[in-house]
């Protein structure tokens, strides 16, 4: 047998592959449950935006055609609704795919990307992937007193050096859903080097009503460098579909999307992402409920007496203080999925999705059976 490994482009023989939430079908099947319930993926609970579900079974009698590449349609509603030309915009399957198509167009061998640690699982994997250096900044310790587990900008700076191209920040971060502020955000920015990119990677944006959280959009402006990008898989609800979308610089997108696969994103992705930026009831829902599960969760780990990340998205990180794997596996014999997080350097930690207010109430009840007393 041949061991390819050995042949494979740098990095790639020590990617481990990304774990995502466990399918319900998949776990009903293994352990013979119904009514399981997933907290798992950070999905929009409430289903998917009903008007983005209806454009997108309006255009499956055309899915023998390929979908418009130029994304014509949803990059002018976008550019409408943001005040950007539609050359500043470059569409993904799934924002994902845009931080992957940011990672192959700038790194490379001998370039480093900067993150912070417990962030978001795809940046070592896009950026290994592309043959470059991860380089990880250590996050703010557990006790800190605003954001315990969150960026610490001034480590981050520390590690950009000239072959920096690219520092990845998400705000709010997944998964600990710490934040960064405006005012620091914005001296970060001023700091670095012109030809490092930020990639500010705003998936959970929508969620947050703080006062000082940045909309990265007003700057795209004063920074050619900075890149934002955004998604239709979680408070739009269409995670299933796979679209999301970046913004920056003109000349800069024009060079990113140069790596896009041709059609990548679907025709019913297209329609209904169009159709769903428009869904303002659905999304006056879906921040309401999660405003609310936010709550319901925090209390409800309060009265076991266990701490959590103070988190701003749709999802709470919580300390169990023993194996979080072990919860974990007890969880999902009694039909819940929630996402263990030793993978992000916390063994401890679970994380879960804000689900409805009787699936929080039944994975709190869950929870407390499974802990040892
Ligand atoms: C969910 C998520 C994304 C986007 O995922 P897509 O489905 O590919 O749009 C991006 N960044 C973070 C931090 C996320 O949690």
């Amino acid at each position: 047998m041949t061991d390819f490994s050995v042949f494979t482009a740098p990095g790639i023989d020590a990617l481990r592959p990304y774990v995502p939430g466990k399918p319900i079908e998949e776990l009903e099947r293994e352990l013979g449950l119904s009514g399981t319930i997933k907290l798992a993926s950070n999905e929009n609970p409430l289903g998917p935006s009903p008007l983005g579900r209806e454009a997108a079974a309006a255009v499956m009698a055309d899915i023998n055609l390929y979908p418009d590449d130029s994304g014509f349609r949803l990059k002018g509603k976008l550019a409408e609704k943001t005040g950007l030309d539609t050359e500043q915009i470059v569409l993904g399957a799934g924002s994902s795919d845009v931080i992957d198509l940011v990672a192959r167009t700038f790194l490379a061998p001998g370039r480093n990307a900067v993150f912070s640690q417990y962030s978001f699982a795809m940046y070592p994997i896009y950026t290994t992937a592309a043959g470059a250096e991860c380089r990880v900044a250590e996050a703010l310790p557990p006790d800190h007193p605003q954001m315990p587990y969150g960026h610490d900008l001034e480590a981050m700076a520390a590690l950009v050096d000239e072959n920096t191209r690219v520092v990845f920040i998400a705000n709010p971060n997944n998964p600990t859903g710490t934040w960064l502020k405006k005012d620091a955000l914005h001296d970060f920015l001023r700091r670095l080097p012109g030809e490092t990119l930020v990639v500010l990677d705003e998936a959970y944006t929508e969620y947050v009503s703080e006062a000082d959280f940045p909309d990265g959009r007003e700057w795209l402006g004063e920074f050619p460098n900075l890149i934002i990008t955004r998604t239709f898989s979680k408070i739009y609800g269409l995670a299933g579909l796979r679209v999301g979308y970046g913004m920056g610089d003109a000349g800069l997108i024009g060079l990113i999307s140069r790596v896009r696969h041709p059609f990548n994103v679907s025709l019913p992705a297209l329609a209904a992402a169009e159709a769903a930026l428009d869904d303002e009831d659905f999304l006056r829902l879906s921040r309401e409920n999660n405003d609310q599960g936010l709550k319901q969760l925090a209390a409800g780990f309060e009265a076991l007496e266990l701490a959590h990340i103070p988190s701003v998205g749709n999802f709470i990180t919580v300390e169990l203080r023993r194996n979080g794997g072990e919860i974990y596996q007890k969880l999902l014999e009694n039909g819940v999925i929630v996402r263990p997080v030793a993978n992000y350097g916390l063994p401890t930690h679970l994380r879960v999705t804000v689900g409805r207010p009787e699936e929080n109430r039944r994975f709190l009840q869950v929870l407390e059976q499974v802990l040892p007393s």
